[in-house]
C-alpha cells in the first residue's frame, strides 16, 4: 500500500513538471520568468529556543506559484534548477529576498533585532560562484549585520570540493554568518570534516526526529548526534517537530532549537514577523 502511495505521488509531481515542460518556452524559461516576476517566493519558517521556546531565527523555504495557480513545491523544481543551472541565479536572489525581508521586520518593530534568517544553498551554488562575496555586497547594500544571517548547506556542498568548500566557509565566518549543516545524517561524506570546518549548527533530520519516541533505533541515533555536537562544541537543530511531546524530549536531551509544525509551518513575510511579535513578547 505504501509503495503503491508513494508512486502515486510521483506520478502526480511529474504531471504537474510536464504541464509546466509542456507550456510554450518549457519549464526552465518558466521558472527564470518565476525568479523575475515575483512568483517566487520565501516563506519563512520559526526555529526556536528549546529551553525557552522564543524564536531565535527563521529558516526561508522556496515557494512557487505558477501562472496556471500550481502551487509547486522545491523538492520538484529544486533539481530542475540545479540540472539547468537556474539555481545560481535562485540562491543570489533568495539571499537578496532574506536581507530585504530582515530590513523590513526591522523596521516594522524591535522584534527581529537580533533574529536571523537562514537561507539554503546548494552545493552547485558554492562551486560556481563567489557567496562570501555576494553575501558581503547584499547585505552592505540592505545594512544587515553579517551576524542576521545563517546558512544552511549539505554535506554535498563538502564532498564535491573539500577544499574550497573549507575556505568559502572561512571567509563567510569572517562576515559574521553562521553556518548550519542542513539533513545532518543523511549524507555519503566522511565524519572527519566535522573536525575541520567551522560549522556551528548540525541539523538533525526530519527522518531521525519525527517518529522517533515510538523507535529506539533512532532515538539512538539523534542522541548519538547530540553528544557528537556537544564534544565538538557544535549546536544542534532538531527539524519536524510535530508534537510538544517530541519537543520536551529533545529539550531534556541536550538539543539546541526545534524547527517543525508544532511552533509553525513555514509562513509569508508578514505573517512571521506577526508570530515572532506574539511568540518572543
Ligand atoms: P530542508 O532545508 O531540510 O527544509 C525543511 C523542510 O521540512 C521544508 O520543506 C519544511 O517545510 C519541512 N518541514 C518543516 N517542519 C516540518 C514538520 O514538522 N513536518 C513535516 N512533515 N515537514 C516539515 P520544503 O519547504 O518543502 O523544502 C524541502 C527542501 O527543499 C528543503 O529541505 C531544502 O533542501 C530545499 N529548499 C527549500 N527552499 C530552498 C531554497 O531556497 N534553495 C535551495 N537550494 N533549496 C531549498
Ligand atoms: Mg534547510
Ligand atoms: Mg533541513
Ligand atoms: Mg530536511
Amino acid at each position: 500500500v505504501n509503495r503503491a502511495k508513494r508512486t502515486g505521488h510521483t506520478e502526480i509531481y511529474q504531471s504537474r513538471i510536464f504541464a509546466l515542460a509542456r507550456r510554450q518556452f518549457g519549464i526552465e524559461t518558466e521558472l527564470r520568468r518565476a525568479i523575475e516576476t515575483g512568483r517566487m517566493r520565501l516563506h519563512y519558517q520559526p526555529i526556536c529556543d528549546l529551553a525557552t521556546g522564543k524564536v531565535t531565527s527563521f529558516e526561508s523555504l522556496a515557494r512557487w506559484r505558477t501562472e496556471d495557480g500550481l502551487e509547486l513545491s522545491p523538492t520538484e523544481f529544486i533539481p530542475v534548477a540545479e540540472e539547468s543551472g537556474l539555481i545560481v541565479p535562485l540562491g543570489r536572489w533568495a539571499i537578496e529576498e532574506a536581507a530585504k525581508t530582515l530590513a523590513i521586520w526591522d523596521r516594522m518593530s524591535d522584534a527581529s533585532r537580533d533574529i536571523r534568517v537562514a537561507v539554503n544553498l546548494s552545493a552547485i551554488q558554492f562551486q560556481r560562484d563567489d557567496v562570501p562575496a555576494l553575501l558581503r555586497e547584499v547585505l552592505s547594500r540592505n545594512g544587515i549585520g553579517g551576524n542576521r544571517i545563517t546558512l544552511e548547506l549539505t554535506e554535498s556542498a563538502i564532498v564535491a570540493d573539500p577544499d574550497r568548500i573549507s575556505q568559502v566557509m572561512q571567509a563567510l565566518k569572517d562576515i559574521g554568518a553562521t553556518l548550519a549543516m542542513d539533513d545532518f545524517g543523511t549524507g555519503y561524506s566522511n565524519l572527519a570534516y566535522l573536525q575541520r570546518l567551522p560549522i556551528d549548527v548540525l541539523k538533525i533530520d526530519r527522518s531521525f526526529v519525527a517518529g522517533m519516541l515510538a523507535d529506539p533505533d533512532k532515538i539512538a541515533i539523534v542522541r548519538a548526534v547530540l553528544s557528537l555536537a556537544q564534544a565538538l562544541g557544535m549546536r544542534t537543530t532538531a527539524e519536524g517537530i510535530e508534537t510538544k511531546e517530541l519537543a520536551q524530549t529533545l529539550a531534556a536531551l541536550g538539543c539546541t532549537y526545534g524547527q517543525g509544525f508544532l511552533y509553525s509551518r513555514p509562513l509569508p513575510p508578514d505573517e512571521a514577523h506577526q508570530f515572532l511579535v506574539e511568540r518572543n513578547a
